[in-house]
């Protein structure tokens, strides 16, 4: 049945990105430079990004998923290592732990905060244990203190898994500005976009000139035609063209933080007190100032099927929702390692109940208004 109010409204969708005409209008310039790949706009765009994340050393890519490969081989670990994360993320942060040839482990999930449980982190420790993978879903992190002062326990290195989490904080400092690696996407949907494409944060000018390396075959170049390969890279470079795009936001990204915890806010506002107690469903957790609200996210209760509550916001309210995401270790590559149902049963409950809302930077308060009502419509039948 399709609702008579919604004929007439536009799609609504979980996330969209909004480029503004003077940042097109310099992609066209680059186009017409006769430089449109790794060049000018990269190097300065790599400066801004520094700049913002307290002068700490930062490389640009192709990918965020590249950052946190790399990452793990400039710590050195490889076969015979383990690597932990969670399994309520998207499935890169586990992929990269098997791509450079290490074992992934995995830990369950807090049920408010839907990161890793730092309890359960720790117990999943082993000797062979030698990096953290930690990430901040929907852009809330971690409690830093206590993830570093495991790490320095255990003599662990840390890729931050921060796709979502650019202008996200801990105690007022800004993610990204301290820890070890920490890996930013610039894919599509992220708060800050460069269609694809991410950043890795680093320690020292070393590590970011061996990222160089990885970052392209592996090669130094010096002089006139001075070349070596010395390490086996890959084809990672981000483009001046993605430069430009993420040049004409990254002086933004405060603002707009702060216009997503408007939207946020009114969410709350709109669901009002009763809702979790009347739906059954768990709202996000309250993180103002921690959070830059890259998703808002609903955890249905059992009894509703999430297929048939995302289907009913399309077909009767024009509202398209996202999920994210679904348990990463009982995908069929993870299960023909030994991962089976119910070794996380937190993470699972999430990974099938998990609805992501609208939130985008160009979205409004009469955007929020409507997902609201809609989600109420159904979720009250
Ligand atoms: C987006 C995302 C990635 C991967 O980023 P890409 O740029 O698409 O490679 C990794 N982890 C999480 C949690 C993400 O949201």
């Amino acid at each position: 049945m399709t609702n008579t109010l919604s004929a007439d409204l536009p799609v609504l969708p979980f996330s969209r990105p909004t480029i503004d005409e003077e940042t097109i209008a310099e992609v066209g310039n680059v186009l017409r430079s006769g430089w449109i790949t790794s060049g000018p706009k990269v190097k300065q765009f790599e400066a801004e990004l520094s700049n913002y994340f307290g002068g700490r050393p930062v490389r640009c890519f192709n990918s965020g998923t590249c950052t946190m490969e790399i990452a793990l081989r400039i710590a050195g670990i490889g076969p015979g290592d383990e690597a932990i994360t969670t399994p309520n993320t998207w499935v890169a942060s586990s992929n990269v732990i098997l791509e450079v040839g290490a074992t992934p482990v995995f830990a369950d999930i807090d049920p408010v905060t839907r990161n890793l449980d730092l309890d359960k982190l720790e117990a999943a420790i082993t000797p062979r244990t030698k990096a953290l993978i930690p990430v901040y879903i929907s852009g809330l992190p971690l409690d830093m203190d206590r993830l570093y002062a495991i790490a320095n326990k255990y003599k662990l290195r840390v890729v931050e898994d921060a796709a979502q989490a650019l202008g996200s904080h801990w105690q007022g400092k800004r993610i990204g500005s301290f820890g070890d690696f920490v890996s930013f996407s610039f894919q599509a949907n992220k708060n800050l976009t460069t269609a694809e494409g991410g950043c890795l944060v680093l320690n020292n000018e070393e590590e970011a000139t061996l990222a160089e390396k990885y970052r392209l075959q592996g090669i130094t170049r010096s002089g006139m035609d001075g070349i070596d390969c010395d390490v086996l890279g890959g084809k990672y470079n981000m483009t001046d063209i993605m430069a430009t795009i993420g040049l004409g936001q990254i002086n933004k990204i405060d603002a707009i933080t702060a216009h997503r915890e408007m939207l946020a806010q009114h969410y709350f506002d709109c669901f009002g007190p009763e809702f979790e107690a009347k739906s059954g469903a768990q709202l996000p957790m309250r993180a103002f100032g921690l959070t830059n609200w890259h998703l808002f996210q609903l955890v249905l209760p059992e009894s509703v099927e999430r297929a048939s509550f995302m289907r009913q916001m399309m077909d009767e309210h024009k509202i398209f929702l996202g999920y994210h995401y679904r348990a990463v270790h009982l995908f069929t590559l993870y299960r023909a390692l030994g991962f089976t149902d119910g070794m996380f049963p937190i993470a699972e409950r999430v990974g099938k109940q998990n609805v992501t809302l609208p939130m985008f930077n160009a979205m409004t308060k009469q955007d929020v208004e409507r997902a609201v009502e809609a989600v109420k419509s159904v979720l009250y039948k």
